[in-house]
């Protein structure tokens, strides 16, 4: 019930957003698309995201609903697409997400990073182990230390990791490996020499986002007999170069023992959104709204088609054409003055009051290659958008007399 109230209250806030975003977009004027979509962006969708960790990481399909309808206004205004037009679509053709969809990557995301909730309780439906390798033949990520004394190498350690972990946590991991075994020979004074200063100053850091470093600045600190010190890499030093072999060894060879480490954020960032986009891309494939641009766009995406308000009509098809009229007015005919029904593709190709707009007809069964190659060529695409700019012009022209 709070989560309805606060939905409630953010919803109002979205609505004076809206009637102002109303006074800088008039349908054929105003503000391009384009900003208005940014505008959504950063103000409408940072009001709705609010607090989302507390409410939107497991969404009911109350919410999605409510969120959705929320949403739907300002989508209206930005396209200047007829109000009968797809929820579905819309989001297509903006690139923008269902904003239930959004808000739980954005609650996971500050799950895990800023509370540091670990993915598996949080994310229930999450699991990183399955995801699939992207990058199957390439290599893993080695990690390794010596230690050298006198001459001689005395100790050997390697390992590997997986390859969605970074190279930086390898050279990190390798240094906290090499700190501990420090740790646990007799006291000493030791130098650790590492070849990769980003890990040295991370271990320097007692604040650290890194868990590893945090953990090697303890150790270090509480044995003062243990130094980290930078060697330059490919100098020939002989350690170094033995550290070096065992790393490339650890990661060049099959089934050499793995160990686990928590997945880079950037993985996990890109992870969320592809889990994201994966669900949407269901939700576009089953749906039963919006099939005419699921024709033209399959596929999902977070960029926007740049689309004309013209060519969002001419497209989805809930335009001024006597067809649509007549879908939802029955009192309309669905007839062009021309003869035959006023369809889109019957002005773009056949009509004969607009010739000059005309493109090659599509034979009978091919309506939807026809649609996907007009939308995928922008001299198609700027006839089409002429085309509108007439027909809205010479309404009556279109229109025949109900008398
Ligand atoms: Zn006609």
């Amino acid at each position: 019930m709070i989560w309805n109230t606060h939905l409630k209250a953010q919803s109002t806030r979205a609505t004076q957003l809206y009637h102002n975003l109303l006074k800088i977009a008039g349908k054929s004027w105003g503000v391009p698309l384009i900003h208005r979509r940014t505008l959504y962006k950063t103000v409408t969708e940072r009001v709705l995201a609010h607090g989302a960790v507390a409410w939107c990481l497991e969404p009911t399909v109350r919410i999605a609903r409510k969120l959705s309808t929320i949403q739907r206004p300002f989508f209206l205004a930005i396209s200047g697409a007829y109000r009968t037009t797809s929820t579905a679509a819309l989001q297509v053709i903006l690139g923008i997400p269902p904003p239930h969809l959004q808000l739980q990557r954005e609650a996971r995301g500050t799950a895990l990073f800023r509370l540091r909730l670990p993915l598996s309780t949080n994310v229930s439906d999450i699991d990183p182990s399955k995801i699939e390798e992207k990058l199957q033949d390439e290599r893993g990520v080695g990690a390794a230390f010596c230690v050298l004394t006198d001459v001689n190498i005395t100790h050997r350690w390697s390992t590997r990791l997986s390859l969605r972990n970074t190279v930086f946590q390898a050279e990190i991991l390798a240094l906290l490996k090499a700190v501990e075994h420090a740790v646990s020979l007799p006291t000493q004074q030791l130098t650790v020499l590492v070849d990769n200063q980003a890990s040295i100053n991370s271990a320097a850091n007692p604040k650290s986002h890194n868990s590893i470093a945090r953990k090697i600045f303890k150790l270090l600190h509480s044995h003062p007999h243990i130094r980290v010190s930078w060697i330059k890499a490919h100098a020939g030093y002989i350690g170094n170069e033995e550290a070096d072999r065992l790393a490339k060894e650890a990661a060049e060879t099959e089934n050499f023992p793995e160990t686990p480490l928590e997945l880079p954020k950037s993985f996990i960032k890109t992870f969320l959104r592809q889990k994201m986009l994966a669900t949407w891309q269901m939700a576009w494939d089953d749906g039963d709204t919006g099939r005419l641009i699921h024709n033209i766009i399959p596929k999902v995406s977070l960029h926007p088609i740049n689309w004309t308000r013209n060519e969002v009509l001419f497209f989805t098809g809930h335009g001024s054409f006597p067809s649509f009229l007549h879908r939802f007015n029955p009192d309309e005919t669905s007839f062009c003055s021309s003869g035959g029904i006023g369809t889109p593709i019957h002005y773009a190709t056949v009509c004969l009051l607009t010739t000059s707009y005309h493109m090659a007809p599509p034979s009978q069964q091919h309506q939807p290659i026809w649609f996907r190659r007009v939308a995928n060529n922008s001299t198609s695409r700027r006839k089409i958008h002429n085309l509108l700019h007439f027909l809205q012009r010479e309404t009556s022209l279109f229109r025949p007399d109900l008398n």
